[in-house]
């Protein structure tokens, strides 16, 4: 399953995102923008956020949380979901 993700390294904090959709944008005290929910992330207002973001920094991954897979040289780093 898909998960709305911010790339902390894109993001400028312009804060628009956080205004175009409240919902699920808010900074953290990081001064950048995170994901703050996952319900109904296909909606126009998240596609508005992630069209208006000045860096790309919003986009959608796969969920992790499935079916983690480890090779032998991961040592528990996420090489291999990448
Ligand atoms: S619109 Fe993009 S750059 Fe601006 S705060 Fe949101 S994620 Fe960061």
């Amino acid at each position: 399953m898909k998960k709305l993700a911010v790339n902390k390294e894109a993001c400028i904090g312009c804060g628009i995102c956080c205004a175009k959709d409240p919902a699920h944008f808010d900074f953290e005290d990081d001064g950048l923008s995170s994901v703050i929910s996952q319900d109904n992330i296909d909606c126009d207002e998240v596609k508005d956020a992630m069209d208006s973001c000045p860096t790309g920094a919003i986009h959608y991954e796969e969920d992790s949380d499935q079916e983690e897979h480890h090779c032998d040289n991961c040592e528990n780093k996420d090489c291999c979901n990448k």
